[in-house]
C-alpha cells in the first residue's frame, strides 16, 4: 500500500499522471485530463498533449499527401493499360486510328 508523498501516514488514493508519485485526497489536483500532483505536472500534461496533437496533424497532412501520390499513380496505371490495349490492336492489324477522332 502506498502513502502520500506529502503526508506519510495518509494512504495514497491517487497517483499522478506525470510523476507518478502517490497522492493522498487531499493532495490529489484533479484537472481535466488526469490527477495530478502539482501545477506544474499538469502544465507537463497539457505541453505533451499538445504536443501531441501537433504530431497527429502533421501525420494528417502526410496521409492526404500520400493520397495525391496514389491519384497519380493510378493516372499512370490508366495511360499504361490504355497504351497496352492500343498496341495489342495495332498489333492485331486493327487500324484504331479511324476510331479516334482526332
Ligand atoms: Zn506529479
Ligand atoms: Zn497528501
Amino acid at each position: 500500500m502506498a502513502y502520500c508523498i506529502n503526508h506519510p501516514a495518509q494512504p495514497a488514493r491517487a497517483k499522478c499522471k506525470i510523476c507518478s508519485d502517490p497522492l493522498c485526497r487531499e493532495c490529489k489536483l484533479t484537472k481535466p485530463g488526469g490527477v495530478f500532483c502539482s501545477e506544474k505536472c499538469f502544465t507537463e500534461y497539457e505541453r505533451i498533449r499538445k504536443g501531441l496533437d501537433q504530431n497527429e496533424e502533421l501525420q494528417k497532412s502526410v496521409g492526404s499527401g500520400r493520397g495525391v501520390l496514389r491519384k497519380l499513380f493510378s493516372l499512370v496505371y490508366i495511360i499504361i493499360l490504355l497504351a497496352v490495349i492500343y498496341a495489342i490492336l495495332t498489333f492485331l492489324g486493327i487500324d484504331i486510328q479511324q476510331y479516334i477522332p482526332w
